[in-house]
């Protein structure tokens, strides 16, 4: 079956005991036993969900993989991966990463011992590293947050097979339509669900995939030992967003192309990017590694703070706030939302400046988000950039 069929079918068989076509939702914390230790599969919420079982069956199978489990968002994901690890253990990681996984390495885990070095894994110079260093972990995002930087994930994990190192691809912003990262060699791909997997902004969600049967043991265990679960509610919420997940990309992929488009080269505008534009320094390994370039654009206004927070204020579709993925459009300004928690130096050192911002363009109709940007860019003197707005 092809993706949109498993995306629907997979995990989605109808219910047993009813015939309902659509499973219900298995709100229960705790599941009787015939006799001590008889179960039928389940006994505690915390370990294990009808709901987690299906969720987990279908995004395996989006991401070409084995198993899956399934976490309460992104962060409880991330977290059952480094709850592995031992005092002494050494990360390599991009160093691009995700604000939150940025502050979970420096706040949390440094407390425990874990190590980290952050490599400019875009650098394939760099690549030597693994092999000098021989980590516990790899750990890639592509594409990046908020820069979009692509990562060779195929040439990275051949590096890394060489010493035996896992690879982890962070695969949020890409989701299992357009990039499958353990076909490119992957040990484990992580999403944050809560973005364009569930796609509809109204729950949390996680998950890990993998085809190694050591790794799947240790995220079942993180999930029940660290208390990492879902709820069952949230898992079917996701089960069902799932479902639209490739109508959805291509048309967050061909909203944000369009508007890439529209405002690459306009004078208060810096530059713009994304991942199948002409313009990304990277487009031909983004078109090897993906099959369509996602819903994010990034773009830097010629503009000081104040106008930038001013034009981001501004717009009326696009709506303020943190997150992306949702069909909805939304606008961040990272060097003081998401990515407030990254100390400037290291903030700006990766690009992130204050005139930087972050469109997660949803799915409404095109010509309304274009006129909805060229308003607030002109209401702010930046300019009115066509003849749209
Ligand atoms: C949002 C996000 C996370 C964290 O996910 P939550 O569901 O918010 O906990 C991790 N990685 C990336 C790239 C994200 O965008």
């Amino acid at each position: 079956m092809k993706f949109e069929t498993r995306a629907i079918h997979v995990g989605q068989e109808p219910d047993l005991e009813t015939g309902a076509v659509i499973p219900p939702i298995y709100a229960t914390s705790t599941f009787a036993q015939s006799r001590p230790g008889e179960t039928r599969g389940y006994d505690y919420t915390r370990s294990g969900n009808p709901n987690f079982t299906r969720l987990g069956a279908t995004l395996a199978s989006l991401e070409s993989g084995t198993h899956a489990t399934v976490f309460g968002n992104g962060m409880a994901a991330i977290t059952a991966v480094l709850s592995t690890f031992s005092s002494g253990d050494l990360v390599l990681a991009e160093e691009n990463v995700y604000g939150c996984t940025f502050r979970i390495f420096a706040r949390v885990f440094d407390k425990f011992g874990l190590r980290v070095r952050y490599v400019d894994f875009a650098d394939p110079a760099q690549y030597r590293t693994i092999v000098e260093e021989r980590p516990a972990l790899v750990w890639l995002e592509s594409p990046t947050n908020p820069m979009l930087k692509i990562l060779d994930i195929a040439a990275i994990s051949a590096e890394a097979s060489k010493v035996g190192a896992p690879v982890l691809v962070d695969n949020t912003f890409a989701s299992p339509f357009f990039q499958r990262p353990l076909e490119l060699g992957a040990t484990l791909s992580l999403s944050s669900t809560t973005k364009y997997v569930n796609g509809h902004s109204d729950c949390l969600g996680g998950v890990v995939v993998t085809n190694d049967g050591d790794w799947n043991e240790k995220m079942i265990f993180a999930q029940k030992a660290v208390g990492l679960n879902p709820s069952p509610f949230d898992t079917w919420l996701v089960q069902r967003g799932v479902k639209t997940l490739a109508i959805r990309m291509r048309q967050h992929h061909e909203n944000a192309l369009a508007i890439a488009t529209h405002l690459d080269g306009a004078p208060s505008v810096k530059w713009v990017r994304h991942p199948f534009h002409a313009s990304h320094p990277q487009v031909e390994l983004a078109k090897r590694q993906m099959s369509g370039g996602s819903g994010i654009v990034t773009l830097e206004l010629d503009a000081d703070l104040d106008a930038t927070i001013a034009f981001v204020s501004g717009l009326e579709i696009f709506a303020l706030a943190e997150s992306l993925g949702g069909i909805e459009s939304l606008i961040d300004h990272p060097a003081s939302m998401t990515h407030a928690s990254i100390p400037r130096a290291e903030r700006e050192r990766v690009g992130i400046h204050d005139g930087l911002v972050r469109l997660s363009v949803g799915i409404e109709n095109i010509e309304d988000l274009l006129a909805d940007l060229d308003r607030a860019l002109g209401q702010v003197g930046l300019l009115p950039i066509s003849s749209r707005g």
